[in-house]
């Protein structure tokens, strides 16, 4: 039998890992990788942290190279070469070298596209001289550029690598403003938690301004739609990307709804003989059921392994995407999974939302830090659409237990089913994940009922109290206005007869629960905070577009 022809358009993620999982389980086919970079294999979530001097030395990045490719998986790779063409009928691809222009025909029988994103450029006067980081080479230029000691930078877009080119910056000693043209960073936060990284950025002097746009980049910074003047000796563009559908077009390639390459759910595109994987494709979307442009590492491997399988016969599953992401921001993490409550809004779904404030692990164990963490779910039938969390050590596990139990089918209700490892330094006996089940049967099953911030405003309206069930002290130091202490040690006494209806809030959410159980039986009709005093302080100071003063202490609930 004639070996296969497999050429693979971009030697990084997705295109990498098709190759190399194609070579395990085909020796003798012929496989071709064409890089337009002078690299293959790099590691572009590294770019920001090269930039920092985390990483000091270039060659870190570079995961593989081209010898050692053909060495270990006998990979033809093609560094510095470009696909041009693709004639579809014909089977064949037109290659140019990008050093000497010289073309060449390459001959397929299955071709694969890994082109990924290409950054969004708006047209902004003067944006061409904005730096972007998406290749090795862009962060070698914004490397002389730091290296050039510049005194200010303007970072655009507030985005995950925008956040950590900042955190970058400032570790140059270069002082950094954030723009951002919606009105809070990381978008895929809701504003709630959003406001806690930009609490956290503005704590290492990080400027951060968002609902403005820049109207024009000079020579000596930036103009903002407002008028203002920011300076910036370096600007660093990170708006977001968009697919890199060029070579899908030159195919006649069908492409989807949101401009992503339209593929099946073996990645193959409208072509048989042409499968696209990585950024430049659209996903299944887990939640939503439709498509979604995710941009993120562990997608383009999982379908470029996929499409390796699906060429050489293997089975396959189809998996669809929950956009799992995480990020560091100085001391504070920041990571999601599913959809935001934004979203859920914006597409009239049926959600519940539930927030905590939790230590990372037991709090008499020393360095427990807190975190915030939001789930969000169906109250008919329990499936999580969503979860995020903000704070120090243990987000990213929290995070990646409920994405897996999304993908398990696993609901909000059986969070508290899950038996999770412990011992003091690392968690509690009872985990922040398993809390949140509890919490979430509770909402479900009507013991707890509870409200949001956003719903207080019309109690209250409404003749609803307002009672503040922390301490003397606690209340003393910060409260939601028009609310009336009744420590929750004292309720019981201090009720006076009093009749409600009540909406009761303590720090966190945990006594409040506690308060609005013992109200109920006492006959009295009463409602929780969701997240406590906590959740409404964030959320108060993102709709005032206010800074949000940090909290590392703990919450003072009882386990
Ligand atoms: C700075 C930065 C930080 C990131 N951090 C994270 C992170 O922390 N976590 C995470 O999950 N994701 C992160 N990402 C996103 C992640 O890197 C991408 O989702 C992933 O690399 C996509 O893989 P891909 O194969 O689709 O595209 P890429 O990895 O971008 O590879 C595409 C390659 O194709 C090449 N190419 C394009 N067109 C042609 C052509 N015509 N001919 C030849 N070659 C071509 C390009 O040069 C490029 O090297 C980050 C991205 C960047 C830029």
């Amino acid at each position: 039998m004639t070996p296969r022809r497999v050429v693979i358009v971009g030697g990084v993620a997705g295109g990498m890992s098709t190759a190399t999982r194609l070579r395990r389980i085909d020796e003798a086919a012929t496989i071709t990788v064409i890089e337009r970079s002078g690299h293959v294999s790099y590691a572009n979530c590294g770019l920001p942290y090269f930039v920092g001097g985390v990483i000091e030395d270039e060659d870190d990045l570079l995961l593989q190279t081209p010898e050692h490719l053909f060495d270990r998986f006998r990979l033809d790779v093609r560094v510095d070469t470009e696909v041009v063409d693709i004639d579809a009928d014909g089977h064949e691809v037109t290659t140019r070298s990008t050093v000497d222009g010289r073309t060449q025909s390459i001959g397929y029988d299955k071709l694969v596209l890994s082109p990924g994103a290409v950054p969004v450029r708006p047209p902004i006067p003067g944006f061409d001289r904005v730096r972007v980081l998406r290749t090795v080479e862009d962060a070698e230029r914004l490397a002389v550029d730091v290296a050039g000691q510049p005194e200010t930078a303007v970072v655009i877009g507030a985005g995950f690598v925008g956040l950590e080119t900042a955190e970058n910056l400032v570790r140059q000693s270069i002082a950094v403003t954030i723009v951002e043209a919606v009105d809070q960073v990381l978008a895929p936060l809701d504003p709630e938690l959003a406001i806690m990284v930009a609490a956290e950025l503005a704590s290492h002097g990080v400027v951060v301004e968002t609902g403005v746009a820049v109207s024009e980049v000079t020579a000596t910074g930036i103009t903002l739609a407002d008028g203002r003047a920011i300076p910036g000796e370096l600007v660093v563009g990170s708006i977001g990307v968009r697919p890199d559908v060029r070579l899908a077009e030159m195919a006649g390639l069908a492409l989807s709804s949101q401009g992503g390459i339209a593929v099946d759910e073996t990645n193959r595109t409208s072509d048989k003989d042409i499968y696209a994987v990585g950024d430049a494709v659209e996903k299944p979307d887990w939640v939503g059921g439709g498509n979604s442009l995710i941009a993120l590492a562990n997608v383009a491997n999982r379908q470029g392994r996929r499409v390796a399988d699906h060429i050489c016969g293997l089975p396959t599953r189809s998996s669809a995407s929950l956009g799992t992401a995480i990020v560091k921001v100085f001391d504070l993490t920041a990571a999601t999974t599913g959809w935001n409550e934004k979203r859920l809004r914006a597409a009239g779904r049926n959600y519940r939302a539930i927030h905590s404030h939790p230590m990372n692990h037991a709090s008499y164990y020393p360095g427990a830090q807190p975190m915030s963490l939001k789930l969000l779910f169906d109250p008919g039938d329990g499936t999580i659409l969503g979860a995020q969390a903000v704070g120090g050590d243990g987000v990213d596990k929290r995070i990646d237990i409920i994405a897996t139990a999304m993908t398990g089918g696993i609901t909000a209700d059986e969070l508290a089913d899950l038996e999770l490892a412990y011992a003091p330094p690392f968690s509690s006996a009872k985990d922040p994940v398993n809390m949140l089940g509890y919490m979430a049967e509770n909402v479900r099953s009507g013991a707890c009922d509870v409200v949001e911030y956003d719903e207080l405003g019309a109690l209250v309206a409404a003749g609803w109290t307002l009672i503040d069930v922390r301490t003397k002290e606690e209340h003393g130091r910060g409260a939601i206005p028009g609310s009336v202490n009744l420590p929750l040690d004292r309720l019981r006494e201090e009720l006076d007869g009093a009749t409600g209806p009540f909406v009761v809030y303590c720090e966190v959410g945990q006594r409040g629960h506690t308060a609005t159980s013992l109200l109920h039986e006492l006959g009295i009709e009463a409602r929780n905070l969701d997240g406590g005093y906590r959740t409404w302080m964030a959320a108060d100071a993102a709709r005032q577009q206010q800074p949000l003063r940090l909290i590392r202490v703990a919450s003072g609930e009882n386990p």
